[in-house]
């Protein structure tokens, strides 16, 4: 009988995470300063972030030691488990190999608590006694909830508008953990008010949301700012996923010919491809293909442009080379997938630019179909976001059926959809239609971009 998973054991866990920067063939391009245009430095990210954060944003060290009080929450669900999806194999009557990385089974429901629990502790250790950010459908503002609970941080989280009303299941989960979750645009920031004063029905962003948290952060005291996403720090914190990938994958006697991951700000994926990623600038594994998979609705990197741009919609953040819509960018309202961030991790924007990794964009009602016949054989109900990758791996499985190559395919399961039923209900009854954003909407959200240089 054939394994169905690999489980490690505490102590084979990592200690470090690991820093892709130093290993980059051609350096990362600086982050600019809105204002002047010139690289930014440590102290102009001070009013948002703590030191120790700043530095690991920068940083040229391979290896960075993760504290033992992150070691030791970490230990609540980590190490995650590495499954062999048999039975999708056997359904697909596919010779592929199929694993999958499941970061589900964090108390928050997704991988997002790997970072967010760095961050809390980072910024606990350095006397901040409050933290601001945003959400989109809730799960960066519920684990961030639950990261700040265990430290002891207080929490407001700016939950895009539309994401409030419609899923407050992720907002009572704030709320037991201790946050405090308003909708924006909202009226207690300047950024909120002018977008309301603009449009009063506007159902809010990521981008604005964004630009309400920094907002708070900036002019609150002892409060700083968090982010779930994009940034170096958060990659650097989630590369705990990949590291594990690989001792498993070891342990199971297999080394992936292909890794796929659904992409929205790119830390799930880049948490589990950096550390593979080495192999393949090393040319120890040069045929090792990366798949980022996007939805068709947002698709900032097969649809957007490499151009510098602003995080937020206010244009309150440093500007990030990455692939972007343009930062006023809002996602269709038919979108039920997630993955709804008009920008791209630099990193990962920089690793397509280099052909180190791929990138497709699918239509989400066959996002909700591999995401079901999945529930349907391995059991897990995922994320909408991660039935993207799902799709994915079961396209390449599909061809590998008709090549007759026995590829090992690893998923990124960033995390289950227990709190996404609704979008499975209007999937299973036939309600949710695929959109492809316009050709000219993205144009004329790319014609915002700021002028540099
Ligand atoms: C937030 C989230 C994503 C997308 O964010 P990334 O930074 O690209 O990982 C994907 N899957 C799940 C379950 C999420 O919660």
């Amino acid at each position: 009988m054939e394994r169905t998973k690999f489980i490690l054991d505490e102590k084979d866990m990592p200690t470090s995470w690991y820093n892709v920067l130093p290993d980059l063939p051609t350096p990362l391009p600086p982050v600019l300063h809105p204002g002047t245009g010139k690289p930014i430095g440590p102290e102009d990210m001070a009013p948002l972030f703590p030191m120790d954060i700043i530095m690991q944003e920068f940083s040229p060290q391979r290896w960075i030691e993760i504290p033992e009080e992150v070691q030791d929450v970490y230990k609540i669900w980590r190490p995650t488990v590495l499954y062999r999806a048999r039975r999708l194999e056997k359904a697909l009557d596919t010779p592929a190999k199929i694993f999958y990385k499941y970061e589900g089974s964090s108390p928050a429901g997704s991988h997002k608590p790997n970072t967010a629990v760095a961050q809390a502790y980072y910024n606990k250790k350095a006397g901040t006694k409050r933290l601001a950010t945003e959400t989109g459908a809730g799960q960066w503002g519920s684990s961030l909830a639950f990261a700040c609970m265990l430290f002891g941080l207080e929490l407001k989280v700016y939950m895009v508008k539309v994401s409030y009303t419609q899923k407050p299941y992720r907002r009572m989960m704030m709320e037991t953990w201790g946050a405090k979750c308003i909708p924006s645009p909202s009226n207690d920031t300047k950024a909120g008010r002018d977008i309301l004063a603009k449009d009063p029905q506007s159902p809010g962003s990521l981008g604005i949301a964004i630009s309400e948290a920094i907002e708070d952060a900036v002019t609150s005291k002892d409060t700083k700012y968090a982010i779930g996403s994009v940034v170096n720090h958060v990659l650097l914190h989630q590369t705990v996923i990949g590291l594990e990938a690989k001792k498993q994958m070891e342990m199971a006697g297999f080394y992936p010919d292909i890794i796929v991951g659904c992409v929205g700000g790119g830390s799930n994926f880049g948490g589990m491809f950096l550390p593979f990623i080495k192999d393949k600038i090393d040319k120890k594994r040069p045929d090792l293909r990366i798949i980022c998979a996007e939805p068709a609705s947002c698709p900032s990197i097969t649809k957007g442009v490499c151009a510098y741009d602003f995080g937020d919609t206010a244009g309150m953040t440093p500007l990030m080379k990455m692939y972007t819509l343009g930062h006023t960018f809002m996602p269709p309202p038919v979108h039920a997938g997630g993955l709804r961030y008009h920008g791209m991790a630099p990193i990962v924007s920089h690793l397509y630019n280099l052909n180190l990794i791929e990138a497709k964009a699918v239509p989400q009602v066959a996002t909700f179909e591999a995401g079901v016949r999945f529930a349907r054989t391995e059991g897990f109900i995922s994320a909408p976001e991660t039935n993207h990758a799902i799709r994915v791996a079961i396209d390449e499985a599909l061809k590998c059926k008709e090549s007759g190559e026995a590829k090992t395919i690893l998923i990124a399961h960033s995390g289950h959809g227990h709190f996404d039923m609704a979008a499975y209900e209007q999937y299973l009854s036939g309600q949710l239609s695929d959109y492809e954003y316009p050709e000219a909407r993205v144009k004329e959200a790319l014609a915002s971009l700021p002028k540099v240089g």
